[in-house]
């Protein structure tokens, strides 16, 4: 089906209301929810044969992550499609003032491939809720599970409602010509822009959740060893292919030594003697993105791990020592499981070189030092983060998740993806029993007394 078929089909379904009342949002979700529980299976398949994503991950970081925003929405579903009622001025006396939420309508979710679950059926869960029809472009890269999502959405939704549309540039690009009612973009800030630029010919409101660089602070007042394990567990999940991975440490010279060995430690702990061996650890997505990573190591003063095997596509945990932000390592986003140390001996370096670089989609900071936790939440911008953990944020239903700058633009997750995919109409309903006569013209001295003392 042609992109402007597919558009003009579920504009045709919007406009005929089908999408509005709570009982057809609260059984989409719950057709969605069954639809999920029976493709489980598949997708943790698909999952494994993309990325080598371990079941248990594949449960806790994709398919639990959807679950999860279901039953928060679902239960908040009601009270969030209400109008809400604020108060009214005097001068619109007498009458009510409220909000009143209202769908897009024709939406288009675009995902990326290294959480393509959790990143094409989150979204798709406050669109669906929000009230919008859906269609979803996941990525050309995670191959099976993009198909799966294609065979479960078509099995579960009419087309003009929610649908799949499968491929890579051309496809989405196609969509992208059509008018739409609001995009919701998951990728890299480059592709980002496009998207931008695309959706700007029709002013179609967009979110655009993009990556980075994104610093974990360890200084000297911190718990050494857990940090080291949650910048582990952070860096190595998914293999580093994580948009809100730690990209580097920052690591104060007084802990280095200790922080190094910890760190070392708990890769052993999480992945044994060699982890390209071990059933938990994942691979990278394609070849072009493997040999992109060894490349980035080539040169680099390693101190632990980057053993490599061609033929599964893994790269053991790196940790790369020596490292300045002019290193080649330090260019671009890592996306990948190769760790650089950056030692600091002055927190006012680390804070200024954040500040006049693209502002970050995270932040982690470890310390116990809580003037240390305010003066970071005073003079950094980044989307989000963690003080003595990293990635954790993203889970919380009740933490808008999103970056800033050059991180992206909006957030989702629990209300705010039901408030993302919604247009809330401010609205006055006036009585007309009552009509005075101070706004019209002539406009007298005493009229204009009046206004005065009402606004001033
Ligand atoms: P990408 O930008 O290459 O691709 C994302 C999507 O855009 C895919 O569906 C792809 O088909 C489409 N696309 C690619 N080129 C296009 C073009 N020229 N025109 C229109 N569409 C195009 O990103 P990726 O490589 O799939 O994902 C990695 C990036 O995504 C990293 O930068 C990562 O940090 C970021 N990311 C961000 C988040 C977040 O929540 N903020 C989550 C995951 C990944």
């Amino acid at each position: 089906m042609l992109a402007k078929e597919i558009v003009q089909n579920q504009r045709e379904y919007f406009k005929n209301q089908h999408t509005i009342s709570y009982d057809f949002r609260n059984n989409a979700l719950s057709k969605l929810r069954e639809a999920i529980l029976k493709y489980e299976k598949e997708f943790t398949d698909a999952l494994y044969k993309d990325l080598g994503k371990n079941q248990a991950e594949s449960f806790f970081a994709e398919i639990g992550q959807v679950l999860k925003e279901l039953t928060y929405i679902q239960k908040r579903l009601k009270k969030l499609m209400k109008n809400k009622k604020v108060k009214s001025s005097i001068i619109d006396f007498p009458s009510k003032s409220f909000t009143s939420p209202h769908p897009y309508g024709v939406t288009l979710i675009i995902s990326p491939w290294n959480y393509p679950v959790m990143l094409s059926l989150g979204p798709l869960v406050g669109a669906i809720a929000a009230g919008n029809t859906v269609i979803i472009k996941p990525s050309e890269f995670s191959i099976n599970t993009s198909k799966v999502l294609e065979k479960m959405i078509s099995s579960t939704f009419k087309d003009n409602y929610i649908k799949v549309v499968n491929g890579a540039v051309k496809e989405t690009q196609e969509l992208l010509d059509q008018k739409l009612d609001y995009i919701f973009f998951t990728g890299s800030s480059n592709v980002g822009k496009i998207i931008m630029e695309k959706a700007s010919k029709h002013l179609t409101p967009i979110s655009l959740e993009l990556g980075g660089k994104s610093p974990a602070i360890v200084g000297e007042y911190a718990n050494i060893k857990v940090a080291a394990r949650r910048i582990a567990f952070g860096k190595l999940l998914n293999s580093g292919q994580t948009c809100i991975a730690p990209n580097h440490v920052y690591i104060h010279e007084s802990v280095k030594k200790e922080f190094t060995g910890y760190l070392k430690e708990s890769i052993k702990e999480f992945f044994g003697d060699n982890p390209i061996d071990s059933k938990d650890y994942g691979k990278i997505i394609n070849n072009k993105h493997y040999n992109r990573l060894i490349n980035l190591l080539d040169g680099e003063t390693i101190a632990y791990g980057g053993n490599r095997n061609d033929e599964l596509q893994k790269i053991s945990p790196a940790i790369i020592d020596d490292v300045t932000h002019n290193s080649k390592v330090m260019q671009e986003e890592i996306f990948g499981p190769i760790l650089p140390l950056i030692t600091y001996k002055d927190l006012n370096e680390v804070i200024t070189y954040i500040n006049n670089n693209p502002t970050p989609l995270a932040l982690y900071l470890f310390t116990e030092n809580n003037e240390i936790v305010k003066r970071i939440l005073n003079e950094c911008n980044f989307g989000g983060g963690c003080v003595n953990d990293t990635i954790m944020h993203v889970s919380s239903d009740y933490l808008p998740f999103g970056g800033v700058g050059e991180s992206g633009m909006g957030s989702y997750h629990g209300k705010a993806s039901f408030d993302t995919f919604t247009h809330y109409r401010s609205v006055i309903h006036k009585s007309t029993k009552l009509d005075i006569k101070i706004r019209y013209a002539p406009y007298t001295e005493s009229k204009e007394k009046i206004i005065h003392w009402i606004l001033k």
